[in-house]
């Protein structure tokens, strides 16, 4: 039987030494000359497909024949995210540290659906999540030893929609899960207009309904939402006898990380009894700074799930999103199956956390890994200088544009993000545009009341200030080629 079988192509451990070097020095490369490349892939529509052949190969190539693919194919069609002067939507960082965790994680190639499947990816996801509620000053809700807990999930788009389905297992006592939203009964849930869209897609997915989601005014200057508009249309709800779910307090939108009175908001709920979930995907992760720590004001009284985001500035390739919940049940509740090929003996004994239950998805990887080697690698203090050079690039920025009559700040800077335009009205996406097209550096916009203003979102693992004085120059070159 045995010499039936043929050798299987399977690259052997030491082919895969060798490729993986290169791999490894290929990726070095492209960080060491990424700043050389336009950031804007020029790509037109069809033509990285184009320069594939229509069909797999039936015989294995080398695998050198990929690698030199990497620079003729792949980076052409690549908007380059580590450039160190990639300043759209926010930062996607992928540190070095980050990365080797990231390849370890997949060489392991566990699943960690079960603590018993791979009981060191359950504890460490369980350690490093505490780690990181520590370093943001969370208080003890939100520890893997009390009835609450971390966990790591793909994105915030994700942990926002599990946070509505435990929030309706609370409000429904459990029905939602066996008979769905199908009491008669209306449901809705509450976020700010600048509130990101992950909320109105849960509703859509949840059955809760993108009607029922409402929108709640904020204050024009601050972009924050304004909790008495919360109160009034809680309270109309409640007369009219829909029952409220959850309310989604935003610190750090993502138009211009504007931050939601997650106090006053909390209040709100608590007197309603209405699930507060926190949406600081960008932002929440400066509270590891300690002079950031208001961002996370009345988070500790009142919130019931908070979501942050390391895969955006702290450093962590994506995907790595932290659920921290204070009510574990609420979510095992709403989410818990136990077909009979998942039952073990650990799980039955309830002495371990099973994190299938903690999402939507069964099967799940070993994300920990490279949250623990950014977290151990950089050290809190390296973490913080990360993010404190940010804020200061950011400032510099500020005072750039504040200095240049041509240019305003649309509102005041927001930690690591400029929001800013020309004072001459319909100019500005023209200078953006411009900019982009310059392939120097890569901005977004946003709209504000109408006006469209440019983000500047700072915060990149290899920005550095001479990025932003250049980045300026092309500004204002562009704004000369307008005058
Ligand atoms: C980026 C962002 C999200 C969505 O993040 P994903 O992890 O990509 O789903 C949600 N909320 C806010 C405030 C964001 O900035």
């Amino acid at each position: 039987m045995p010499e039936d079988v043929p050798p299987l192509p399977h690259l052997t451990p030491e082919e895969f030494r060798r490729h993986g070097h290169a791999v490894i020095d290929w990726i070095a490369d492209y960080w060491t000359t990424v700043g050389e490349r336009p950031v804007l892939s020029q790509a037109a529509p069809g033509s990285i497909a184009r320069a594939l052949p229509p069909s797999a190969p039936e015989v294995g190539e080398p695998f050198t024949a990929l690698l030199a693919d990497l620079d003729r194919v792949v980076l052409p069609g690549i908007t380059h995210w580590q450039h160190p002067r990639f300043f759209g939507y926010f930062p996607a960082n992928s540190s070095p540290a980050a990365v080797l965790g990231d390849l370890v994680s997949s060489g392991i190639g566990a699943q960690g659906m079960l603590w018993s499947t791979s009981p060191a990816l359950t504890e460490i996801e369980q350690v490093v999540t505490d780690w990181l509620a520590d370093a943001m000053g969370l208080g003890d809700w939100s520890r893997s030893t009390g009835p609450g807990g971390g966990v790591i999930q793909d994105t915030a788009s994700t942990a926002t929609m599990t946070a509505l389905l435990a929030a309706l297992h609370r409000a429904t006592g459990g029905t939602a899960r066996d008979t769905g939203l199908q009491d008669g009964r209306r449901y809705a849930v509450y976020a700010s207009t600048e509130a990101h869209s992950s909320l109105l897609k849960a509703a859509m997915m949840t059955g809760v309904g993108y009607a029922n989601v409402r929108q709640i005014a904020v204050d024009p200057g601050t972009q924050a939402m304004r909790p008495e508009e919360l109160r009034a249309a809680v309270e109309a709800d409640v007369a009219a006898g829909v029952v409220p779910v959850m309310v989604v307090s935003a610190v750090g939108t993502t138009a211009t990380c504007a931050v939601d009175p997650t106090r006053a908001i909390g209040e709100i709920a608590a007197q309603h009894g209405i699930w507060l979930h926190v949406d600081a995907a960008f932002a929440g992760v400066a509270a590891i700074c300690p002079e950031h720590r208001d961002l996370l004001d009345g988070v500790d009284e009142y919130a019931d799930s908070l979501v942050t985001n390391p895969h955006k500035w702290l450093l962590t390739t994506f995907d790595c999103s932290v659920f921290w919940v204070r009510d574990r049940a609420a979510l095992t509740g709403a989410l818990s199956i136990v077909p009979e090929y998942l039952r073990n003996t650990a799980s039955d004994s309830g002495a371990v956390v099973d994190y299938r239950d903690w999402h939507p998805q069964l099967g799940r990887r070993f994300r920990a890994m490279k949250l623990w080697a950014v977290l151990r690698t950089y050290g809190l203090d390296g973490v913080r200088a990360h993010l404190r050079s940010g804020i200061a690039m950011a400032r510099r920025l500020e005072e750039l544009v504040t200095a240049d009559p041509r240019f305003e700040l649309a509102l005041p800077r927001s930690l690591s993000l400029v929001c800013f335009a020309l004072r001459d009205g319909d100019r500005t996406a023209g200078l953006m545009e411009a900019v982009n097209a310059s392939g120097i550096a890569y901005l977004t916009h946003t709209r504000l009341g109408g006006r469209f203003v440019i983000r500047a979102s700072i915060g990149g693992v290899w920005t550095t200030p001479e990025d932003i004085e250049l980045t300026w120059r092309a500004l204002q070159r562009a704004a000369d080629g307008l005058a």
